[in-house]
């Protein structure tokens, strides 16, 4: 077999990541609002390119320099990369430790290739700043990234860069450096040389697979939530309801829904401003969703409705349920919030041919007699058999 011609991979993998950081900068051009890091990985990804290009022009500048600039351009890339990765996952960049290491590195570089000239040095001092910046990457995938195939992917390539960098440092150290020079001419160099170059473009994919995925649940979410209230829209409700619907039919679990009006809330609006009434309506959707547990679903039906779907929820529960809901909404809110009563409509699905907008309308009517009986009070239809509960009525919980 031909020995691969280290020139030729460096040329290839500088032009194919040259590529990559364009696809890269486009993707931090359209999304950089949603998505966080972005940026850092694009500008990180560029300055990898001018690292092969630096490494290129040995022959036309004095070595030291395009080694040396063609390093830093490395260092600073790979760690913009990890302050991308941190900012991807919410966390403040560690600028500081960034900024040490890449002086204290950049230090001995120049230190072990003018004064006191020694390669297997300059490699472990490199390896081991690269492996901190990797190590730090993989730590962070592992604490907080989410438990799908995108984070394995990244996550694992973080750790299998540290792991290479790492064994590359320590080789330096322990063989001398001839043996991890990358440059030489021979088979074992060459592989090491388009391994790494291959593992930046990975490193590309690995950034694309993440962030495409966030923006997938990004997108996911603004389709089915509410952006006001943060709780679930009339789509996100409906699919709610189908998941439900579909364990009622194997289960025969009762599923009770709540259909939740605020009292008056022109009047609040009129006499405190949209803005106070929009905060009003975050404040009562944070209430319900407080009042209720994880499986319940809630949901805001446009204007200042409100409906909660309570699987496996016995009526007489779910009208306690309804009952915590009103008193809570009564009590004074320590937000400066004018106080604000609502009136609710209750109804049990009546059998697994009932459809959702039959369920809404009978929890619709009920709430339609609550409005008629003076507001302020919970009115119930379970199956054409309807009642009130007044506020001042005690009731089972
Ligand atoms: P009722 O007790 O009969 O329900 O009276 P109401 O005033 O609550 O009901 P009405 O339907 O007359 O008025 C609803 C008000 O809700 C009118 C509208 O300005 C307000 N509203 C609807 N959507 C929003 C919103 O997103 N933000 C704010 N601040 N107000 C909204
Ligand atoms: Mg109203
Ligand atoms: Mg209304």
């Amino acid at each position: 077999m031909e020995k691969l011609d280290p020139r030729t991979i460096m040329l290839m993998a500088t032009l194919m990541c040259a590529a990559m950081s364009i696809v890269m900068f486009s993707v931090y051009r359209s999304f950089r609002r949603e998505v966080d890091g972005l940026g850092h990985w694009s500008a990180g990804l560029l300055l990898l390119v001018c690292a092969s290009v630096l490494f290129g022009t040995r022959d036309m500048v004095p070595d030291a320099i395009s080694l040396l600039s063609a390093n830093a351009s490395l260092l600073l890339g790979i760690g913009l990369s990890m302050l991308g990765t941190e900012k991807f996952y919410g966390q403040k960049p560690s600028l500081r430790f960034y900024a040490l290491a890449c002086c204290l590195s950049m230090a001995g570089l120049v230190w072990w290739r003018l004064a006191d000239v020694n390669f297997s040095m300059r490699v472990a001092i490199f390896s081991l700043t690269v492996f901190l910046f990797y190590a730090r990457q993989a730590q962070l995938v592992w604490k907080y990234g989410e438990r799908h195939f995108s984070s394995f992917f990244f996550g694992g390539l973080m750790a299998v860069q540290a792991c290479v960098v790492l064994v590359r440092g320590v080789s330096a150290l322990l063989y001398g450096g001839a043996h991890v020079d990358l440059l030489a001419a021979g088979t074992r160099a060459s592989i090491y040389l388009a391994t790494a170059n291959f593992m930046a473009l990975l490193l590309t994919v690995g950034f694309m697979t993440v962030a495409t995925r966030r923006l997938q649940t990004i997108l996911e979410r603004r389709s089915t939530h509410d952006p006001l209230t943060q709780v679930l829209n009339r789509r996100g409700f409906g699919d709610a309801y189908a998941r439900e619907k579909a364990n009622l039919r194997r289960y025969r679990r009762p599923l009770t829904l709540l259909s939740i009006d605020l009292d008056y809330f022109k009047l609040v609006n009129d006499r405190h401003g949209h803005a106070v009434g929009d905060r009003v309506l975050a404040h009562v959707a944070m209430v319900i969703s407080g009042a209720l547990r994880e499986s319940d679903c809630v949901a805001r039906f446009g204007g200042e409705e409100f409906v909660v779907l309570m699987p496996d929820m016995a009526p007489h529960h779910a009208l306690g349920a309804a009952e915590r809901i009103r008193t809570l909404l009564c009590a004074p809110n320590g937000k400066g919030l004018p106080p604000c009563t609502v009136s609710i409509g209750v109804a049990c699905q009546a059998s697994e041919h009932e459809d959702l907008e039959q369920l809404l309308a009978r929890a619709d009517a009920a709430l339609y007699q609550a409005k008629e009986n003076g507001r302020d009070r919970i009115e119930f239809d379970i199956v054409g058999v309807t009642g009130a509960c007044a506020p001042s009525a005690s009731l089972v919980s």
